[in-house]
């Protein structure tokens, strides 16, 4: 039996495609089995100094994101022996990644598109794991999708209990048995009461805080350096646009150092003006690669520190959004940005490091399979990378 902790990204496909293949696998889940609709509830609190975004419930953060399908960090793990060529093309199939039809496209997201190729950004269509047939553009990706229009893990979790897998939620680690640098299984409270479930195999899938915090009961100290992809959306005023209710990231622009995608936040209208309503807002998120400066604490809190790069990527990334704005018509004198956010948290247990090429830990039987293990930080969405990886680990299990 496989004992998969976690049920986000990473554990969620990894539980199916071990399910599929008859291997016996529990699924232990701190969160709730939940709505789609409801994800927004679940957002996790941290420390007022940082201003980082995570769910924990069934399907993890994937409940809350975008749906933004990109490959990343190919020729990174390259160096460590990991081509994921076939992954990358057997994940994208499965979730039907796509860039969105033109029916999906609104007219914030269009204009976008247009200035940014007026300006020779060589901007393309997000590859998107949304369905169109059920999806009614409301632009609420990010708080649940109250269509269940998008991928999420939960599809997976449901996927790999029609074919055996046993699920325990609300359930949560509080210790691994480790016996001669072997593991053993997994010490859990439910309903406060601890239960013991052994496993010669064990996968954390708890995410970047939730699976170094993990490693730590048995001494591997994870989770001292971490990044989480900074971002910022910025925007200004373009009258009755009514951006704030389009399918969102809908449009790219991978630039050197930042990426930039069409993308309304709530936080931004105080910035530009209170008096302004959110449907005259047209805003751009500007997501850069931050380096690994970051740290967990052992209650669980995150501290960013943002070094020179991190602060130069932002800006590169932030003034060539302004140009689009500008172009597509946002009044120039009322451009503003949000505070400073991140939404991926990762490498908080990286490959090479903490994990080998099969994820693997220094403990036998012991794997981490989420994005703690990226080798650095994406500066891109990371949830294709991270269902690439768990698949080929899928693969090397069921081997
Ligand atoms: C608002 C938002 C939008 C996003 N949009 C995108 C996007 O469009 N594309 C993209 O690629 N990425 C996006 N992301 C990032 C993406 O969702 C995460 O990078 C990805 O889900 C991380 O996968 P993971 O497996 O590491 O962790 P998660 O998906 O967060 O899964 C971790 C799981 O472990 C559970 N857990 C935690 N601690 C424990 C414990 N102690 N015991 C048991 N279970 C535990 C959690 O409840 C959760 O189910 C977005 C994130 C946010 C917040």
């Amino acid at each position: 039996m496989v004992i998969i902790v976690g049920s986000g990204a990473g554990g969620a496909i990894l539980a199916m495609e071990l399910a599929k293949a008859n291997v016996p696998v529990t699924i232990i889940e701190k969160g709730k089995y939940i709505d789609s609709k409801d994800a927004f509830n679940y957002y996790d609190k941290y420390d007022d100094n940082v201003d980082l975004l995570s769910t924990t419930c069934v399907g993890g953060s994937t409940m809350v994101s975008m749906a933004n399908m990109v490959r990343a960090l190919d020729e990174e793990l390259y160096e460590y022996d990991i081509n994921l060529s076939k992954e990358y093309e057997y994940v994208e199939k499965l979730i039907k990644v796509h860039g969105l039809n033109d029916s999906h496209i609104g007219k914030g997201t269009q204009l976008f598109l247009d200035s940014a190729q007026e300006l020779g950004l060589n901007p393309v269509k997000m590859p998107k794991a949304i369905y169109e047939e059920k999806c009614v553009q409301c632009g609420r990706c990010a708080f649940g999708c109250p269509a269940d229009a998008k991928w999420t893990g939960k599809h997976f979790v449901d996927i790999a209990v029609e074919n055996g897998a046993k699920f325990i939620d609300e359930a949560e680690i509080s210790d691994l048995i480790v016996e001669d640098n072997q593991i053993k299984g997994v010490k859990f409270i439910k309903n406060n009461v601890e239960e013991t479930l052994n496993s010669d195999i064990v996968v954390l899938s708890a995410g970047a805080i939730g699976s170094a915090l993990i490693l730590r009961k048995i001494g591997i100290d994870a989770g001292r350096e971490i990044f989480f992809d900074p971002f910022v959306s910025v925007g200004g005023v373009i009258k009755d646009i009514n951006f704030n209710t389009e399918v969102q990231m809908g449009g790219l622009v991978v630039g050197k150092n930042f990426v930039l995608s069409p993308h309304f936040s709530s936080f931004i209208r105080s910035k530009i003006d209170k008096d302004i309503e959110d449907k005259d807002i047209l805003s751009i998120m500007v997501k850069t690669s931050d380096e690994c400066k970051g740290y967990i604490t052992d209650d669980g809190d995150v501290v960013k520190i943002n070094t020179i790069q991190d602060i130069r990527f932002l800006a590169e990334g932030a003034t060539t959004a302004g140009f689009i704005l500008e172009k597509a018509g946002v009044d120039p004198t009322t451009i503003a940005s949000t505070v400073y956010r991140g939404a991926h948290p990762g490498g908080s247990a990286p490959i090479g490091k903490f994990v080998d090429s099969n994820l693997e830990t220094e403990i036998k039987g012991l794997f981490v399979d989420d994005a703690s293990v990226l080798p650095i930080s994406p500066g891109k969405p990371p949830i294709l990378t991270i269902l690439a990886l768990s698949k080929r680990l899928a693969d090397y299990l069921i081997s």
